[in-house]
């Protein structure tokens, strides 16, 4: 048994764990009061830098799930934080329009002819021309990063190729991956909440519904890890993968129960 209730930081995946496209998932209320009914907090992490920040938290508040801008971090914010520290501030950047506004409206310069970096982001408006001047920019030796490695997108179509593929198809063309990413499953958008707080990973719980990049992120640590079977990953995959979560739950009723004490796992 894991004593849920002493964890004071939860971080909460959005595709596939707590929405589907825009409309949220069972339990996805009941998880956040009994999360907040401890005393701790609870925040949305996601990978899917084809929305912006802001558009993240207006579709998770159409849903109907009750989030300030603070309790939401994507996969770009981390990437721009480690890129202004580096000095980089003149990006090639591969990101749709809104992410693009966003960006610039971050003190990015999006539009210059003289970049200090490409950053690919998971770019819905994705087009041959662009890849054609990404790969012109990497061929010519530019630093190269990318928000996040996620190769599907949970949707209710089914799943739908995310920046992975776009990465796979650029490697296909240059040779080159980024230097680095920083959506999950590196830590880079956890720690700097937890070290706010004085907490550690131990004080921590990932839920997800990936095995690659959530529940991947609390290997090798005192995080817990919970799977939830919503998206795109079914118990026979969690059982045959060598990345384990402490706890595996149907849904986020099920793991609201068991934080709520009125069921044990
Ligand atoms: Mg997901």
């Amino acid at each position: 048994m894991h004593d849920l209730r002493s964890r004071r930081a939860w971080f909460l995946d959005r595709d596939g764990t707590l929405t589907l496209d825009d409309r949220k998932l069972p339990g996805a209320d009941a998880f956040l009061d009994a999360v907040r009914a401890t005393g701790a907090t609870a925040t949305v992490v996601t990978n899917n830098s084809s929305k912006s920040p802001d558009r993240h938290l207006a579709n998770l508040r159409a849903a109907g799930l009750d989030l300030a801008p603070d309790e939401v971090l994507v996969s770009i914010q981390a990437a721009l934080a480690h890129l202004a520290a580096r000095g980089i501030r003149r990006l090639h950047l591969v990101a749709n329009a809104e992410v693009t506004a966003w960006t610039a409206a971050q003190g990015f310069d999006v539009g210059t002819a003289d970049p200090q970096a490409a950053l690919l982001a998971y770019d819905t408006e994705m087009t041959y021309a662009k890849m054609l001047a990404l790969i012109a920019r990497l061929r010519a030796g530019l630093p190269y990063f990318a928000t996040h490695i996620d190769m599907l997108c949970p949707t209710r179509e089914g799943p739908v190729p995310d920046i992975g593929t776009m990465l796979s198809a650029i490697e296909l063309a240059t040779g080159r991956r980024p230097e680095r990413t920083f959506g999950k499953p590196s830590a880079d958008m956890v720690r700097p909440v937890l070290e706010a707080r004085g907490l550690t990973m131990a004080d921590a719980v990932i839920v997800g519904d990936r095995l690659y990049t959530d529940i991947a992120l609390a290997q090798g640590t005192d995080m817990l890890s919970v799977l939830v079977l919503t998206g795109e990953t079914t118990r026979a995959m969690h059982d045959a993968s060598p990345v384990k979560a402490s706890l595996v739950a149907d849904d986020l009723r099920d793991l609201a129960a068991w934080i709520g004490g009125r069921r044990s796992h």
